[in-house]
């Protein structure tokens, strides 16, 4: 009933023959029909993108954005120019973001608002630290990013979200969490999404994310309220990231 949903983000990494490559790639894929597929690939390269993405299946995603429309924020881009280039869907709340950058609950708020503004799809990311999930707070802390975001929107604005449950200790490091983990903290999620907007809780497509690849996938895919990833290194590999894509639906 959901369709499944493909994001790769590239974050710092690729190139403007990667993307090329990735076009071509993806232009003669044969994918299982139900399933949305995204690329994230860094701000210079979106242009490019969106010629070489023409005609695949690949839609085009951003890796952030500023909650401005316009000003003096040097070095930041706003959601009405990832607009102009035909960015369909944007991440807020990456644990990079939150950590490197120290984006807080409210600031990742603000991007979300100022995506669902210019008509961008957040991909709204959540997730515990190793310290965290050991404390024993997993839950609490995942649950509190959520609802941050999703209980100060309006039902609509709802229905153009996404979540994506990144644990951090499993985000580039390898280690995956099992698929028993992240169906756990998905039907937690897709729970607390009933106890306010009980229509959305069905609907929500909730992602996967940290060291999602091809060989993981499959299983992980496979759980009733995982319904796509958010993939990161895994996804700056063609081969790979198409049979991830493969694997869904
Ligand atoms: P990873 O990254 O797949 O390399 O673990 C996932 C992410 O950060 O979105």
């Amino acid at each position: 009933m959901r369709k499944p949903l493909i994001a790769g983000n590239w974050k710092m990494n690729g190139s403007a023959e990667l993307i090329e490559t990735f076009g071509r790639t993806f232009a003669g894929v044969e994918l299982p029909s139900p399933v949305d597929v995204v690329v994230h690939p860094p701000f210079p390269y979106l242009d490019a993108a969106r010629s070489a993405f023409a005609g695949t299946p690949l839609s085009l995603g951003a890796q952030t954005l500023n909650p401005l429309h316009s000003g003096a924020r040097t070095g930041e881009v706003s959601g009405q120019m990832l607009a102009e280039f035909g960015v369909e869907y944007v991440l807020a709340g990456h644990s990079e973001r939150r950590q490197l950058y120290h984006e807080s609950d409210e600031q990742v708020y603000e991007r979300v608002i100022a995506a669902l503004t210019v008509g961008i799809r957040p991909i709204l990311c959540v997730g515990e630290t190793l310290e965290e999930r050991d404390a024993g707070q997993s839950e609490n802390v995942v649950l509190r990013q959520v609802g941050y975001v999703m209980a100060r929107l309006e039902p609509g604005q709802r229905r153009m979200m996404t979540i994506a449950y990144e644990p951090v200790w499993a985000i580039g490091t390898g280690r995956t969490a099992t698929p028993e983990q992240a169906q756990q903290m998905m039907a937690a999620i897709r729970d607390y999404q009933a106890s306010f907007d009980p229509a959305l809780a069905d609907a929500l497509r909730l992602l996967y994310g940290g060291s999602m690849n091809a060989s993981n996938a499959q299983e992980l895919l496979a759980q009733g309220d995982i319904d796509g990833g958010l993939i990161g290194g895994a996804s700056l590999k063609v081969d790979d990231f198409k049979a991830i894509c493969q694997s869904a639906g």
